[in-house]
C-alpha cells in the first residue's frame, strides 16, 4: 500500500473556484476543471492507436463542473463531469505528471 508515493493525500473539487486541488505528502496542484476535462485520456478523448486527440478543446462548455468523483481501485479516480462525460480515469500517475496552465 505504503508503495504507490503518486497516491495524493486528499482530492477536492473547489465547485466555486472551478478547480481540482490535490494535495501530495511533498507538494499539491491546482488543476482548472477545464483544462482537466481536456486532458481526459478515454478513448472517446484520445484515439488509443495513435495517441491524437480526439476531444476538441472549444466543445468543452467553459462553465464546466465536476458532479462527483470515484476513486478506483487505489490508482485513480473517476470524474464524473455535468457535461455527462464519464469514462475518463485520472490515475495517480498522471495527475502527478500533469502541469497545470500558466
Ligand atoms: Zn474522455
Amino acid at each position: 500500500m505504503a508503495s504507490n508515493s503518486s497516491s495524493p493525500r486528499d482530492l477536492q473539487a473547489i465547485r466555486a473556484d472551478g478547480v481540482l486541488r490535490v494535495v501530495w505528502a511533498d507538494r499539491e496542484a491546482t488543476f482548472p476543471f477545464r483544462f482537466l476535462r481536456g486532458e481526459c485520456g478515454c478513448a472517446q478523448c484520445v484515439n488509443e492507436w495513435t495517441g491524437e486527440r480526439i476531444l476538441d478543446p472549444t466543445s468543452i462548455p467553459a462553465d464546466i463542473s465536476i458532479e462527483r468523483m470515484e476513486l478506483v481501485g487505489n490508482y485513480a479516480v473517476r470524474i464524473y463531469w455535468t457535461d455527462g462525460h464519464y469514462t475518463g480515469l485520472y490515475t495517480w500517475d498522471r495527475l502527478r505528471e500533469l502541469r497545470p496552465p500558466a
